[in-house]
């Protein structure tokens, strides 16, 4: 039987991307080569924009119950990050691992009827005009679907049967990453801290409490620079790191893995039929904490494009806008991980410019241009028009429709179009908002620009509807401030 949507891989990219398009009817398959969920955690953080994409689709309360930790900022190769001035409701990091992000997406999956199939490594496909097959290991038949995306690693079959280039470098710097326990953990960290990646004799040790006796490490010194990323990481390479840098002694190891810092990006993210997300589309090193929250925001950009291009009435063109849109976040993310990997190389000249950089950093607006970057709260498409949020992302504000009080994220919960006129908010009179929250058009109270809201429609929408709601401000003080929800 076809299907609209294949989704090669069940990574948190992979996973959000499945959401989105089964939230609008779509029919999906998602695939994964392994035999069940690992379980294990690459990433340990959401940034502030992940952790609204998923308030917008009312994903978030069940991650903030089981989240290690709120931490008020970021780091630009271990300088801090200063967050707390953001404007968001939520300006910190959120410290959970990505097995229970995975967890949730799968779970919120799985109760609209659609099962990750496990044990189903895509191994080719072949696309025409209506549609592709992708064919699986093992399997009789190929799968026919309308769209395939391949959301399936920095490894990514679909990507290499695309033959699409992979543009970047190799890695210069290898690392370890490992949940370990401690055989005695007094003076051992307590509580989640940014890293400082200060080496210790060129060693880089840094250790997060994960609960229940076990331990995040992460491991960078001359030891871990092998040139085969699958050589066994063995207990006493990593004793004799901790205890190195941190005095530490090793208990077991749970889980270890090599990384490093490969620096690539798909030259396109579409071929026709067959679309890239996530680390199928870039990798890079893992600094500043921003891969796992890249994919995130590509699945959240792509799907809603997606789902109205399988469906009738989608604009021409539209999408297209997703390699347009997203390809140069990456590349601007590739440019900052391989800028922080020269403030981490452990000699006097980097030590240099790490000093002068942490000087800057010191200053006010700098910090907030970084900080808006990798929390990614601070990205605008190029939408036209003059308004201040024009292209950003909607604010989540305290808002009252109907009489009852809401906030702007919850009116954005169903992924549809949304046009929000306004009695009283302050500075916007009109706003129309993608599915991915991103303004379209917007004016200011008491202006009036029909053609422009007639243009931006027909641009993003088609003749597919646009839900229509008038929102006012609450009673009370006015906005503004975090407790109400961020200002306009
Ligand atoms: C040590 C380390 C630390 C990191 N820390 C952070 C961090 O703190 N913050 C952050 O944001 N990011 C971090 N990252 C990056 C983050 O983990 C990745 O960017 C993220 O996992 C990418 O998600 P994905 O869904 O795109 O791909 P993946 O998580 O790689 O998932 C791909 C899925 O596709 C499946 N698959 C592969 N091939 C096939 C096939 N042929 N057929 C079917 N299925 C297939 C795989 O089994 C897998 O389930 C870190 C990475 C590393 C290595």
């Amino acid at each position: 039987m076809p299907t609209e949507v294949v989704i090669c891989g069940a990574g948190p990219t992979g996973l959000l991307l499945a959401c989105e398009l089964t939230l609008a009817g779509v029919e999906v398959v998602v695939l994964d080569r392994l035999d069940a969920r690992s379980g294990q955690s690459k990433a340990l953080n959401l940034q502030p924009r992940s952790v609204e994409i998923l308030a917008t689709r009312d994903l978030l309360e069940p991650l903030l119950a089981q989240a290690g930790a709120r931490i008020p900022g970021g780091h630009f190769a271990g300088l801090p990050l200063d967050y707390s001035g953001l404007d968001s409701r939520y300006p910190y990091q959120l410290g959970i691992p990505q097995a229970r992000v995975e967890e949730l997406l799968a779970r919120t999956l799985a109760e609209r009827g659609v099962p990750v199939r496990y044990g189903s490594p895509v191994v080719g496909l072949d696309q025409d005009e209506s549609g592709v097959d992708v064919r699986i290991d093992g399997a009789e038949k190929s799968l026919r679907a309308d769209y395939l995306v391949g959301c399936d690693g920095g490894s990514s079959t679909v990507r290499k049967l695309l033959g699409v280039p992979f543009v970047g470098r190799d890695p210069r710097v290898s690392a370890v990453v490992a949940d370990v326990t401690l055989a005695d953990a007094s003076g051992a960290p307590v509580s989640w801290e940014l890293p400082s990646f200060a080496p210790a004799d060129g060693v880089v040790v840094h250790l997060i409490p994960l609960g229940e006796g076990v331990f995040r490490l992460l491991v960078a010194g001359p030891e871990q620079q092998v040139t085969d990323r699958h050589a066994p990481v063995t207990q006493d390479e990593l004793a004799r790191a901790l205890s190195h840098g941190s005095g530490l002694r090793l208990g077991e190891i749970r889980w270890a893995s090599r990384f490093n810092d490969t620096n690539r990006q798909a030259q396109r993210y579409r071929t026709g039929r067959v679309l890239l997300a996530g680390d199928a589309a870039h990798v890079h090193s893992p600094t500043g904490g921003q891969g796992l929250n890249l994919g995130l925001q590509d699945a959240f950009n792509l799907g809603w494009k997606l789902a109205a291009a399988v469906r009738s009435g989608a604009p021409a063109g539209l999408l297209d806008t997703y390699h347009d849109e997203r390809h140069p976040v990456a590349a601007q993310v590739l440019a900052n991980t391989l800028a922080q990997g020269v403030l981490l190389v452990p000699d006097g000249d980097a030590r240099a410019l790490r000093g002068v950089v942490a000087e800057l950093l010191t200053v006010p607006a700098a910090n907030r241009a970084l900080a808006g970057q990798i929390s990614g709260l601070d990205l605008s498409y190029p939408v036209p028009g003059r308004h201040p949020l024009a292209g950003r992302r909607m604010p989540d504000v305290d808002v009252v429709v109907d009489g009852r009080p809401t906030t702007t994220a919850r009116l954005q919960c169903a992924g549809d179009g949304l046009l929000m006129r306004s009695d009283g908010v302050a500075g916007v009179g009109a706003v129309l908002v993608r599915p991915d929250g991103h303004v379209a058009w917007a004016v200011a109270p008491g202006d009036d620009d029909e053609p422009g809201r007639a243009e931006a429609t027909a641009r993003w929408f088609g003749s597919r509807p646009v839900r229509e709601v008038r929102i006012g401000r609450p009673d009370g003080p006015p906005g503004g401030s975090n407790a109400r929800g961020p200002s306009v």
